[in-house]
């Protein structure tokens, strides 16, 4: 597996307004004891290799206790062959916390918040940060030096020519009416959508969790597709690799996920077209016709919290198509 990408926690020193997750302070993180579950529930390095590990947030250095006793406990479970890389707003790092850092294993730290939506006090600390990952020996990730340095650094945000650079329909880029994704942005085929997902063999394949919770791409559909708190990662993905809908999504087609229920890839790029982009139709798709692929009831809630949002009402107030697909009943997923 390439990558899993990990949301410790939403709790941030930032409130920014294009938040894709919510993220804010006092926002909720895992407990100590979820974290331990959910190492656990990771792949035996044994049978899946993980290429590496990315811990973020909310602001992963709000919480060190949380940031550091998850280091440790990764560093444990799975050696030295994953590596560790921590995504912060660089707003609280200095000598000592990236000392600590390096101490613990990590072989990157990303700063991903050089962008206009960012507070001035994040952007005005390039320099510092530069320096101060200069001088424990730390080169830029994009530099061809990198494999004899102790570890690597980098610098990116939501930028026009960035891929984020449209921002994900998501959290309060969404709320906000931020998100200038349209029907020509496929999201979903890219790195960091749900393409290959599944693939944990091969690679390419990248899975995000949120909390304790899986979803099989950074802007994450509206319920995940299960919980480390409840059941091990490969378990999740070989049970959704048996399911046709997840197959389409693994293809980064969000259009065809619904053909094996009578639900047209015409239908779902008319759809995207009216909605906006490919991750609205996918909302729409697994609240309207696979209401039970996901999971209900789960902690990082970004159903509550985007389905039940102003705008999606808006989009719910819409006039019916004049020509709905056949609507086919979803078994539960479990069986
Ligand atoms: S965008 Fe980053 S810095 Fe801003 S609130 Fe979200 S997690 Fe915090
Ligand atoms: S279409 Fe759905 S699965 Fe694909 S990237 Fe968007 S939210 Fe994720």
């Amino acid at each position: 597996m390439d990558s899993i990408y990990w949301v410790l926690s939403r709790d941030c020193n930032q409130r920014c307004a294009h938040c894709y997750n919510d993220s804010e302070p006092g926002a909720p993180g895992l407990s100590l004891e979820q974290v331990d579950h959910c190492i656990s529930h990771l792949p035996d390095p044994a049978e899946v290799e993980v290429e590496r590990i990315i811990l973020s947030g909310g602001e992963v250095l709000v919480w060190p206790d949380l940031l550091f006793h998850t280091l440790q406990r990764l560093s444990v479970r799975l050696g030295r062959r994953t590596e560790l890389w921590v995504q912060t707003n660089g707003d609280l790092l200095d000598e000592s916390t990236l000392d600590r850092l390096l101490a613990h294993n990590v072989k990157r730290v990303d700063v991903s918040s050089m962008d206009s939506f960012h507070p001035r006090s994040t952007t005005a600390r390039l320099g510092y940060l530069t320096e101060l990952f200069r001088s424990r020996g730390m080169v830029p990730a994009a530099g061809g030096e990198a494999a004899s340095a102790p570890a690597t650094f980098g610098f990116w945000g939501a930028t026009p020519e960035q891929w984020i650079g449209p921002l994900w329909p998501r959290g309060r880029a969404r709320t906000h009416g931020l998100s200038a994704a349209g029907p020509e942005h496929k999201f979903c085929g890219m790195w960091s959508g749900a393409r290959n997902f599944l693939n944990y063999h091969g690679p390419g394949s990248e899975i995000n969790l949120q909390l304790g919770d899986v979803y099989p791409c950074c802007p994450m559909t509206c319920r995940p597709i299960g919980s480390l708190l409840g059941e091990s990662l490969i378990s999740i993905l070989d049970r959704c690799a048996r399911h046709p809908v997840f197959q389409a999504l693994n293809e980064g087609k969000p259009e065809t996920m619904g053909e094996s229920m009578g639900v047209s890839a015409e239908y779902a790029r008319e759809r995207t077209r009216e909605l906006g982009n490919e991750c609205l139709w996918c909302d729409e798709f697994f609240t309207t016709h696979a209401t039970r692929l996901l999971m209900p009831g789960a902690i990082t809630e970004r159903g509550a919290r985007d389905l039940e949002s102003e705008v999606v009402q808006i989009h719910r107030k819409r006039p019916e198509p004049q020509h709905p697909p056949a609507f086919v009943a979803t078994r539960t997923f479990q069986e």
